[in-house]
């Protein structure tokens, strides 16, 4: 029995990982969970799943939520240093970072220095802060389990490949809503066409930058480090149908990959379940209904932001997370319809020009260089 803190219950990657406790019962006890905004649905998950503690991150929202489970044991607390103190709890073994953004990098941190297994949904955390995050895994000897379904497909085809050196790993990737588009069409897309994702239902956030193929950039931030890759190692195939999650080749060419429907409740189970595999009756893939299965090459001229994750990753340092913040800003101003769709590469090639660049930052320089590329962000979009 493992018992579980959910960072983010309320998101796509939260309610699928409470499905995925719901039907494994002898496997999970449900310890945490934690919503920024939406008090009403935490209250409902609280109710449902009698959790020892839940958070809402937004302290204007306390009452709300203590009012609402007062008759119940469940204990509330509110606001960013909470999350970080539940992730420390001694009854919880594991948690799941499913919260989006920067926002989960503080509680990463403090929930490995209290020596939780981690199953890591929220790519943003390695991406910003990669090289610190591995060392401290490997310091408080905590395993960092990926959820991502490409990383969860490479981790899988790792499996009993301890000794055998990795040649290259290919991510795949779905291209996106706006595959094979121009730079001159991409020009005037709008949010809804941009959060229509062909493939995967998911939160705001990871829809758009699935759109601008940020996401993959991220990605491959990610993998560098889970994986302990060498930049060139790393290689980006499209594969429309998004069936095969991800590939490893070795060094004998030999290459395995991991095929799967797009259900993300597969890969949450399988890091909160690792080593066993738990059975399930989630829909089974069928090669009869996906009788063509195709791989493109990504268009990183008009999709600038892959190129841009992978020159933040060539120079390393600050630089990524620079690219994330900047990033998340442009995003966030997307979706409120302030920029277009290509403006968003524009703020974030800008902002890595510009903000001052640390080739070994520690956690203080990681937090100024946020604060100072959202800042700069925030000024293009004012223009
Ligand atoms: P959602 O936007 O659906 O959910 C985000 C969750 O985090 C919500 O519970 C939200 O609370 C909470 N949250 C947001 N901001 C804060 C904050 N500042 N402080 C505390 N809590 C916060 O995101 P997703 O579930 O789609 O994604 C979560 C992470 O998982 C991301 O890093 C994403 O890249 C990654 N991921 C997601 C996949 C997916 O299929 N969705 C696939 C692979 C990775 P509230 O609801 O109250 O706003």
């Amino acid at each position: 029995m493992k018992r579980i803190a959910i960072l983010g219950s309320t998101g796509s990657i939260g309610t699928q990982a409470l499905e995925v406790i719901k039907a494994n019962p002898d496997s999970f006890e449900l310890e945490v969970i934690t919503a920024n905004n939406n008090a009403d649905l935490l209250i409902t998950q609280a109710l449902e799943f009698n959790p020892n503690t839940v958070v809402i991150a937004n302290e204007n929202l306390y009452d709300t939520v203590k009012d609402a489970l007062q008759h119940t044991d469940v204990k509330v607390y509110a606001g960013a240093n909470a999350l970080c103190s539940v992730v420390e709890m001694g009854t919880v073994d594991m948690v799941l970072t499913a919260m989006v953004g920067y926002a989960g990098l503080q509680p990463t941190i403090r929930a490995i220095k209290a020596g939780k297994q981690i199953a890591l949904a929220n790519k943003e955390t390695l991406v910003v802060a990669g090289k610190l995050i591995t060392d401290l895994a490997r310091e408080y000897g905590v395993n960092i389990y990926p959820v991502d379904s490409e990383h969860s497909a490479i981790f899988q085809c790792l499996a009993g490949e301890f000794h055998n050196p990795i040649e290259k790993i290919i991510l795949t990737a779905s291209g996106g809503p706006f595959r094979g588009r121009t730079a001159a069409e991409l020009a005037h897309v709008t949010k809804g066409q941009a959060l229509k994702h062909p493939n995967w239902d998911m939160g705001a956030k990871i829809t758009i930058d699935s759109a601008s193929l940020m996401n993959k950039g991220l990605e491959v931030i990610e993998a560098k480090w889970l994986f302990g890759l060498r930049n060139e190692q790393i290689e980006v195939v499209v594969h429309p149908q998004s069936i095969i999650h991800s590939l490893v080749q070795f060094e004998d060419g030999s290459i395995k990959a991991q095929l799967g429907l797009p259900d993300m409740k597969l890969p949450i189970q399988y890091a909160m379940g690792y080593p066993e595999r738990l059975k399930s009756d989630y829909p089974r893939f069928n090669f009869m209904d996906y009788p063509q299965l195709t791989f493109e090459q990504p268009d990183m001229k008009t999709f600038r932001n892959l190129a841009l994750a992978f020159e933040a990753m060539g120079k390393g340092g600050n630089l990524p997370c620079t690219l994330n913040a900047a990033n998340e800003v442009a995003v966030s101003a997307f979706l409120e319809d302030k920029v277009g769709f290509l403006e968003m590469s524009d703020i974030i090639e800008s902002c890595m020009a510009k903000v001052a660049y640390i080739a070994n930052p520690s956690y203080e320089d990681y937090v100024s260089t946020d604060k100072e590329a959202r800042q700069r962000a925030s000024e293009l979009i004012l223009k």
